[in-house]
């Protein structure tokens, strides 16, 4: 037993953080071992650094390893390195006092965590103060350190001991052990018994410290068998190894479709090891809780699924970034505003997008792959305003110009090409969102566009319009949904030459076409508030007719702005008809011989009908059904008596 002489108090703040950590943690006390890993990992690499400069350590042919002993029946766990250990002063200087890492307002953020439900998580308290060590009085009643420093003059070994509660003696000892080094006993608590198995041992390795770079023997196995290949050079490293990592550390059985290395000393000393899956995770492509890259630093699990390094456009990577300068007892909450990992953000993506450029390039396949599994997460980057021209020139759309694909494929085409398509003078890339190709073509609003030879990209994803449509640019182009287009857009584009020239309407008389104007009238009298304005087409070819947007905002926003207001009404908006369609030619033969006829008020109603459906609103179905029965029956007459059928 330590005399009175030997026995020294523990700084108030210590005492108060081991006072936290003894009674009211109970939640993720497995990271100690994490803590005490780490500290011998350190020692050792302080021993090897001071090694290859020259100095000579005691018992230079000592291995530079961690032993882990587990003694199940005395309940005592024994970790051991052969580090550069620890002077006296050092024992007492590091041990009795809170670690460096501690921010400077952890007593005023602890009194307020004492009250808070959540300390009870010991990585967030461990991370917030940086109490390292400590956090083995989390599992134990009393923790024995004997060090012997590697280098230097003192030879003897000292013994520091403690039970958390408030002092710590601290003495020499004549054991033999360790011969260099460090060795920790652990005499763990009635509570923490769980943590004398070595299963349960080898279990926590390998979640937090699987990639230290000394051997960790538990019970003189060793735990850690997996390489840290991005702390490798990258020539030693081959494909499959890559393949393998990746493999095991998603659970993925297929190839990941793109492998980066990145290894940098500048801005920050970093390595990181990218993986761009062949398939997306999850179905919409933007589930919030499972991206990120897990943070390590110097080999030691910071943070599983950081997301302060990676932006949410790449959050379909997977992969590691191992940061050299980063404190291991960082507080989530430091870790967002470290710049340091802002930087390395940014190189990141610097690089990712040369991958995707590269593959574009060299593997339009893989290139599209990625599109179809990625492109709905990679979209996102469009309010990244930093690369904003670099990632916009990676977006595929579908497009007007572009044949159908096979078996329903759908083929894509980027900004760029369509750039090259367009027409002098064009500096808009025209738009239509819509569910699927066949809904884009049959969009009423796309035939002015057809009529004049003008592509237009089909949004196929409900997110293109929000990404881009909502005043994106690109190489100062705009881009426009067709929907909010006036005739007044395109006058500067002439018509190109049609096939169809035969079944063209001849056009009206003049005394016709007053008399039209006034059919005009009689449909927005029939329809009454239904619509704010009926009036005669120029942007319509081969659809009876239309609703237009006065707002200038598309029909799509505005449907998307009503379901966020709950605003379950139909629209009341300008209807345009087509003078030269053969419906309204017939209706307007009707108009002419009977302004009162009810079927013609029936078709009027039924016009309308079709404009609400185009846009994608239905009003009251079961009378939009009697319409349509009324009308068949209707017209299935009068067929069988042209036909002369009986
Ligand atoms: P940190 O590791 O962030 O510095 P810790 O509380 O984990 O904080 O450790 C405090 C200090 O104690 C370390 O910086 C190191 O100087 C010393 N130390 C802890 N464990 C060992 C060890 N096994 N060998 C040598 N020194 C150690
Ligand atoms: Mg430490």
């Amino acid at each position: 037993m330590a005399d009175e002489a030997n026995k020294h108090e523990f700084r108030a703040e210590v005492r108060k953080v081991l006072n936290i950590l003894t009674n009211s943690l109970y939640t993720n006390r497995e990271i100690f071992l994490r803590e005490l890993i780490s500290n011998a990992s350190d020692a050792l690499d302080k021993l090897r650094f001071r090694s290859n400069r020259g100095e000579t350590p005691i018992h230079n042919d000592l291995p530079l390893d961690i032993h882990i002993k587990v003694d199940k029946d005395k309940k005592i766990l024994t970790i051991s390195d052969t580090g550069v250990g620890m002077t006296d002063t050092e024992l007492a200087e590091n041990l009795g006092t809170i670690a460096h890492s501690g921010s400077e307002n952890f007593l005023a953020d602890f009194a307020n965590e004492h009250q808070a439900e959540e300390a009870k998580d010991a990585s967030n308290i461990i991370g917030r103060f940086g109490v390292g060590f400590y956090s083995v009085f989390m599992v134990a009643d009393e923790v024995r350190v004997t060090s012997r420093p590697a280098f230097g003059e003192q030879a003897t070994a000292y013994v520091w001991v403690s039970d958390g509660l408030g002092t710590y003696t601290l003495e020499t000892t004549t054991a033999e052990e360790p011969k260099r080094g460090t060795s920790i006993e652990v005499h763990l608590k009635s509570t923490a018994e769980e943590f004398a198995h070595p299963f349960k041992i080898r279990e926590i390795i390998q979640k937090h410290s699987a990639f230290i770079p000394f051997p960790i023997y538990v019970d003189d196995e060793q735990a850690n068998t997996q390489p840290a290949l991005w702390r490798e050079p990258k020539s030693s490293v081959t494909q499959e190894q890559y393949q393998n990592f990746y493999k095991a550390m998603t659970f993925d059985s297929e190839d990941a479709l793109s492998v980066q290395h990145i290894a940098v000393d500048v801005p920050v000393q970093f390595a990181a090891l990218l993986f761009i899956p062949s398939r997306k995770q999850d179905i919409y492509g933007l589930d919030q809780d499972n991206w990120g890259l897990d943070l390590y630093s110097r080999r030691v699990l910071i943070q599983r699924k950081n997301r302060d390094v990676v932006p949410d456009f790449l959050g379909f990577m997977k992969g590691v970034v191992d940061v050299e300068d980063l404190p291991l007892n960082i507080s989530r909450e430091t870790l967002q505003e470290n710049v340091l990992l802002q930087k390395i953000k940014q190189v990141i993506i610097k690089q990712t997008l040369g991958v995707l450029e590269k593959m574009c390039k060299d593997e339009p396949q893989n290139y599209e792959k990625f599109w179809e599994e990625h492109g709905r997460i990679f979209k996102l980057g469009y309010h990244d305003m930093t690369n904003h021209e670099r990632i916009s020139a990676l977006f595929r759309f579908n497009s007007s110009s572009l044949p159908d694909g096979e078996n329903g494929k759908i083929l894509w085409t980027s900004l760029d090409e369509y750039m090259g398509r367009a027409k002098p003078g064009q500096k808009t890339f025209w738009f239509v969102q819509a569910q699927n190709r066949e809904a884009a073509r049959l969009n009423p609003h796309v035939e002015m566009f057809k009529k004049k030879g003008l592509e237009v990209f089909y949004f196929l994803d409900p997110i293109d319009e929000f990404a881009l449509g909502q005043g994106g640019t690109y190489k100062d182009w705009n881009f426009k949904s067709v929907d909010t287009a006036e005739p007044d857009d395109l006058k500067d584009f002439p018509d190109v030459e049609t096939e169809k020239t035969e079944d063209a309407a001849t056009p009206l008389s003049d005394e016709d076409n007053a008399i039209f104007d006034a059919f005009v009238k009689y449909i927005k009298r029939e329809l009454g508030d239904k619509v704010k304005e009926v009036r005669v087409s120029e942007r319509l070819a081969d659809s009876p007719a239309v609703f237009v947007s006065d707002k200038g905002i598309s029909s799509n926003m505005e449907k998307f702005m009503k379901v966020m207001q709950k605003d379950d009404s139909v629209p009341v908006r300008d209807m345009e008809v087509n003078r030269d369609h053969a419906l309204l030619r017939h209706m307007f033969s009707i108009f002419k011989a009977d302004k009162e006829d009810s079927t013609l008020k029936e078709m009027v109603d039924s016009l309308y009908d079709y404009c609400l459906l185009l846009d994608g609103y239905v009003r009251e179905p079961y009378l939009l059904a009697d319409r349509i029965q009324n009308l068949l029956t209707k017209a299935s007459t009068w067929y069988k008596t042209v036909r002369n059928l009986a």
